[in-house]
């Protein structure tokens, strides 16, 4: 069968390559001149960067398996994690559960309420009941204000920003909890992280190599601009576009980051603007997947329509040395005007980034907000004087280099009653399929998922052809 696969982030090239294995001709179409999606990487000082930071938690078995399969499992790396929040004007670390019992901006009986509710919910196998209620309201109730405004509020802000971070369910909280608590031995056990030390990009570069093998395509470059149903005996069209680089920021990156990973392999790039498929997977945006297919019926086209994106605003900084000594550090400061500060050279070794120190500046926003609409040197000039303030010797003499990167679509709003509001992955229209991180839930969407959703629906696929 002929299967068209828009997209090849993690779930677009899992679910080709799954297809490849049973003899399935796939062609996997992509807008980017790269590939990986939201955890692309790009050329930095002789290694390769992701464009937003990336790990993977010990639990995230799906994408492990992947990686082991494909011949990587010697290329990972599991290393201690370095979690700490900033505030008061100083970093608290979050390493072991005794740092808790030290966060010393809550009083002691609110340390030992917050510890109770990190272990209730540890110990909560069954997240339906979380699903009504908003994570404010059930933090609030069951910790107090102090335990919600000092510790989960900052974190959910960070995350959802300050429009949406009050809306967000507490289902999602549990699933983001679960996924962590199970990357840590026991109650008092240490965090640990797992990073393909090739990085993400390998992986995929690897997949792609095992798609084009088995006989696929992968088409970068083009983007897919409507999908016509019901053409020829009930086939799939799609129509494409050839489509300048669009994933990234509006302004260049400083070298030349942006390489071609499939420059190298023989990619065919298509002259036709028209294909036509027995099946179609998209792994688009809701957003996308409904200006693609205005044909869907409106109940359908609701849930699509009516899920909320943020986008991620990310500043790289090259340094000449450390900024801090943590990896993983919340900012639950308002005066500073970034949520994130993630020292990817706190995660590995400095020395594979030719002795540079690499820190990413992150924030979640809607396209709304001032934040998203500012330049590269507009949102340095405002973010750099803050450092001081994580690191009081920190000079802007010692960035050496830059990066700015924009996700649009980076990160669904999850509010309550969230599982009624998500597509199912087989769509009203025969042979077409949906896999976005919408329809990842109660976990918060990731690497590890996406390759979950693109294993389902290549089955769903294979059993509807069947
Ligand atoms: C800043 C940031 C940090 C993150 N950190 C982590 C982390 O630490 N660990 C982790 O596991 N996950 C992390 N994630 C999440 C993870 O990157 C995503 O969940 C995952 O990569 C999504 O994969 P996907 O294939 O579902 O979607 P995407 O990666 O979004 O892939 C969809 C693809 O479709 C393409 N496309 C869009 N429109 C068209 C069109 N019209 N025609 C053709 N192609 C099109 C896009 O260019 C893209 O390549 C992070 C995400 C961000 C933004």
């Amino acid at each position: 069968m002929k299967v068209g696969i828009i997209g090849a982030g993690a779930a677009g090239l899992t679910a080709a390559y799954e297809l490849g294995k049973f003899g399935h001709q796939v062609t996997v179409y992509e807008r980017s001149p790269f590939i990986g999606g939201q955890a692309s990487t790009f050329e930095l000082n002789g290694a390769r960067l992701e464009r937003g930071y990336h790990h993977l938690f010990t639990g995230d078995n799906y994408i492990l398996d992947l990686i082991r399969e494909i011949g990587l499992e010697n290329r990972l790396r599991y290393i201690d994690s370095t979690v700490g929040t900033f505030c008061n004007g100083r970093i608290h670390d979050f390493v072991t559960a005794s740092d808790l019992l030290k966060f010393s901006p809550l009083n002691f009986l609110d340390r030992i309420r917050l510890g109770l509710v990190a272990l209730r919910l540890r110990r909560t196998h069954d997240w339906n009941q979380f699903e009504n209620v908003t994570a404010e309201d059930w933090i609030l109730k069951n910790a107090g204000k102090e335990v919600y405004s000092r510790f989960w509020e900052p974190m959910l802000r960070g995350k959802f920003g300050d429009d949406y971070y009050q809306q967000v369910g507490m289902a999602w909280v549990w699933g983001k909890m679960h996924t962590r608590f199970a990357s840590r031995k026991g109650i008092f056990g240490r965090e640990k992280l797992v990073y393909p030390i090739g990085s993400f990009g390998e992986i995929f570069d690897v997949l792609a190599d095992k798609i084009l093998e088995q006989g696929g395509e992968i088409r970068s470059s083009f983007s897919v601009d409507a999908i016509e149903s019901g053409v020829n005996n009930g086939l799939i069209g799609l129509k494409l576009s050839p489509s300048p680089s669009s994933w990234t920021s509006p302004e260049p990156l400083k070298s030349s980051p942006v390489e071609d990973p499939l420059k190298q392999r023989s990619v065919v790039r298509p002259k036709e603007n028209k294909c036509q498929f027995d099946a179609v997977v998209s792994t688009v945006s809701s957003s996308a997947f409904a200006k693609m297919a205005p044909h869907l019926p409106v109940s359908y086209k609701s849930k699509l329509t009516g899920v909320k994106y943020l986008s991620a605003v990310l500043v790289i900084l090259v340094l000449d040395r450390p900024l801090s000594d943590v990896y993983w550090l919340n900012v639950a400061d308002r005066s500073i005007p970034f949520v994130g500060v993630i020292e990817q050279t706190n995660l590995i070794d400095s020395g594979h980034y030719a002795g540079k120190h690499i820190v990413y500046l992150s924030n979640y926003v809607s396209t709304s907000n001032r934040l998203y609409k500012l330049r590269k040197y507009e949102l340095l000039s405002e973010y750099l004087p803050h450092l001081k303030k994580i690191n009081p010797l920190f000079k802007a003499s010692w960035v050496q280099d830059s990066y700015y990167h924009k996700v649009d679509v980076a990160q669904p709003i999850v509010g309550v009653n969230y599982s009624q509001s998500i597509p199912s992955h087989r769509t009203p229209v025969k042979g077409l399929y949906l896999a976005n991180t919408t329809q990842v839930y109660p976990e918060d969407r990731g690497t590890n998922y996406s390759v979950r959703m693109g294993k389902i629906v290549a089955q769903m696929l294979r059993q509807d052809l069947e």
